[in-house]
């Protein structure tokens, strides 16, 4: 069945009313990571990418916005309104464009990845530049709502909603829900979803290991981040929505938050791009280098058969050029002349 609404009907909050917006979202690839594994010293078929990025305008924003924008609609709105890193804003843009309705996406200045902005743009979106960062641009996306202006941000409890289908689908695709699953942390909206995603569906339980980045990790220090630091915008978050929902997933799952450098970051980036062939945004693989982290310290003690750990890759490497521009490249310039090329090919 097309889009997650209609395949998951049964457990989402609609009615025989409420109009389905849908860019046919979800039912993503989970796809095995085998050096990965053995790079973190696991069985070669322990670890499992789930390919987020693979949604219809590149991240797993898609699954709650097409219910947080159906919702909008069946409620008479006239706009819907975000703050955005970016994923957010491209994502309400997409389908705010499909159902008729206006846009307004809040941008931290400087801060946003220039695919993510190409798409909001590309859809219509009317782009707001905050002089501040993403907590200022929730704070003034929370202030605007209300009337007929619908605030689908993650503190809209049908973004929740949609996205724990994501935990549906993993556990369809494995036969049970995995042991582990590792996730980057941002506004914590996801880490949420998984987990209720995983309570109601009954297929087991994983621990919910979510990773922030060094520079940005609230929820790790126990207080806000002010000025929060990384390269990996997506996660550049001091003050997450739904921090107390991430610890009740942390504690009430055994799992554990924790934070990565921008260097593992940047390094679990190039290895998932260069060894696994899947091309992710940064903050997508903070989940990545959690695991080697979490697995480097000990985490896992002794990996039993049959142990599974799943990776949400959350957004597209595609929507980040700058970031992929910065990786050491193998490039070359060539005349245009067969011989020259030879020699070229001769000399690699
Ligand atoms: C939104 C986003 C995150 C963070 O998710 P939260 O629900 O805010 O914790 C991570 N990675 C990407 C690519 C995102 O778009």
């Amino acid at each position: 069945m097309a889009g997650l609404i209609r395949t998951w009907r049964s457990r989402l909050p609609v009615g025989p009313r409420t109009p389905v917006v849908t860019l046919h979202e979800g039912n993503t690839p989970l796809v095995p990571a085998p050096r990965l594994a053995r790079r973190a010293g696991l069985p070669e078929d322990a670890v499992w990418l789930k390919l987020e990025g693979l949604n219809p305008t590149g991240s797993f924003k898609d699954r709650g916005m097409t219910l947080a924008v159906s919702k909008a609609v069946e409620d008479g709105a006239k706009g819907v309104l975000c703050a955005s890193t970016g994923n957010t804003a491209a994502s309400a843009a997409a389908y705010a464009a499909r159902a008729g309705l206006r846009c307004v996406v809040l941008l931290p200045e400087g801060q946003v990845a220039l695919g993510k902005l190409a798409q909001a743009i590309a859809h219509g979106a009317e782009a707001v530049t905050v002089k501040g960062n993403f907590d200022d641009a929730l704070r003034l996306a929370r202030e605007g709502a209300g009337g007929r202006w619908a605030l689908v941000n993650s503190v809209n409890p049908f973004r929740i909603e949609g996205q724990k289908t994501a935990a549906f689908e993993v556990a369809d695709a494995l036969g049970r829900a995995p042991d582990y699953h590792f996730l980057p942390v941002g506004n914590a909206g996801n880490i949420t979803a998984y987990w209720k995603g995983y309570v109601e569906y009954r297929r087991g339980k994983p621990r919910m290991m979510g990773w922030q980045a060094a520079g940005a990790a609230p929820i790790v220090l126990g207080r806000p981040v002010p000025k929060p630091q990384t390269l990996a915008t997506a996660i550049r978050i001091g003050n997450p929505a739904s921090w107390k929902q991430a610890l009740a997933a942390r504690d009430e799952s055994g799992g554990r938050i924790g934070a990565v450098t921008d260097a593992a970051i940047f390094a679990a980036y190039r290895f998932l791009a260069r060894e696994e062939g899947v091309f992710c945004e940064p903050s997508s693989a903070a989940s990545a280098a959690g695991l080697l982290a979490f697995a480097a310290r000990g985490g896992f003690r002794k990996a039993r058969k049959g142990l599974r750990v799943v990776l949400t890759l959350t957004g597209n490497g595609l929507k980040d050029p700058a970031s992929a521009q910065a990786l050491p490249a193998k490039a070359r310039t060539c005349a245009a002349d067969p011989a020259a090329f030879k020699r070229l090919l001769g000399a690699a």
